[in-house]
């Protein structure tokens, strides 16, 4: 196992590690069950437009309810699940599941809100993500054009293959954005090319914006440039009054984050749809 490791060629198994491969072992096997046992769930957070306090959108965000070890985060697991494939099936079930929620909001009165799903990079290199978008498409109902992917940079390193599957996507009438914007490898030039709606500025950009210099700078040129070439931008993990006027002043409008809304669950922000409309409104 230490050898499949690749460039570890010479790692010496400890303690430690034997207890993580076991304990891995046997989340795999959980993990794998998880779908059908109806361990899974999403939770939503809103996207607000600040200029008017409207939720233009919320990002679907998945948790893991373990059997014994509660609520896992998807920083505990998908990494795992990329690791043995299990991403597919999850994968397509968020895709789905998201879908739904939506319909069913619909249902329930509330106005059409656009939902994005992460992807993971398995999922945007495999061949039949077009496909299997189609058809949630076809079966939930949902408008496309309230279906968004998030992607993150890393993805479109092979760029002709990101760019062919961005159209295909597009297509559809699906959007697409680039997520933890400024993280990875981007080429400006692709950013461009490959059409894609709108970049999420990475939450550690956010959070020490209104302290230091260095991140006031490069959110103001991401912002800018978004703005040239005609791309929409998000601020993500938006904790607080000062960080939201700071963006204002900016031009970002398009917030996400814990000042105006934790993630809930679909019922919930069904529910306390209402409310949640009027919080958001109060801490413009
Ligand atoms: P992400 O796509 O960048 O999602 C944003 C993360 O920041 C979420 O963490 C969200 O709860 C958190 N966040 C939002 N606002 C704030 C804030 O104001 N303060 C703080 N401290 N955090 C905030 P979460 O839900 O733990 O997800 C972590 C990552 O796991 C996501 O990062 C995404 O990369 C991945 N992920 C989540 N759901 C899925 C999924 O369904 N599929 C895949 N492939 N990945 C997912
Ligand atoms: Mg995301
Ligand atoms: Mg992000
Ligand atoms: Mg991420």
């Amino acid at each position: 196992k230490a050898k499949s490791q690749g460039k570890n060629d010479y790692m010496i198994f400890s303690p430690e590690m034997y207890i993580n491969e076991s304990e891995n072992l046997l989340l795999e096997n959980d993990l794998r069950q998880a779908i059908n046992r109806d361990e899974l769930f999403l939770v939503y957070q809103g996207q607000v437009d600040a200029r008017t306090g409207n939720i233009v959108g919320v990002e679907a965000l998945i948790r893991w309810h373990h059997p014994e070890k509660g609520l896992l985060s998807p920083a505990t697991f998908i990494p795992l699940a990329e690791k043995t494939g299990l991403i597919f099936p999850l994968g397509d079930w968020v895709i789905r599941t998201a879908c739904e929620q939506h319909q069913e909001w619909l249902k329930a009165g509330l106005p059409p809100i656009k939902v994005s799903v992460n992807l993971s990079a398995q999922q945007f290199l495999k061949q039949d993500l077009v496909q299997t978008t189609a058809n949630v498409i076809r079966q939930s109902g949902i408008d496309p054009q309230y279906l968004e992917f998030e992607i993150t940079e890393s993805m479109t390193m092979d760029y002709s293959y990101a760019e062919n599957v961005i159209k295909e996507l597009k297509n559809l009438g699906v959007g697409v954005s680039m997520d933890d914007f400024g993280t990875g490898y981007s080429s400006l030039y692709y950013l461009k090319r490959f059409k894609i709606d709108a970049i999420k500025i990475d939450k550690t950009f956010i959070d020490d914006l209104c302290r230091e210099n260095d991140d006031a700078t490069i959110v103001q040129t991401m912002i800018v440039m978004a703005e040239n070439l005609g791309l929409r931008v998000i601020a993500e993990g938006v904790e607080d009054r000062g960080q939201l006027d700071y963006l204002m002043e900016l031009g970002c409008y398009f917030i996400q984050g814990y000042y105006f809304m934790k993630p809930l669950s679909g019922n919930k922000f069904m529910e306390e749809y209402t409310n949640i409309v009027e919080e958001v409104l109060s801490k413009r």
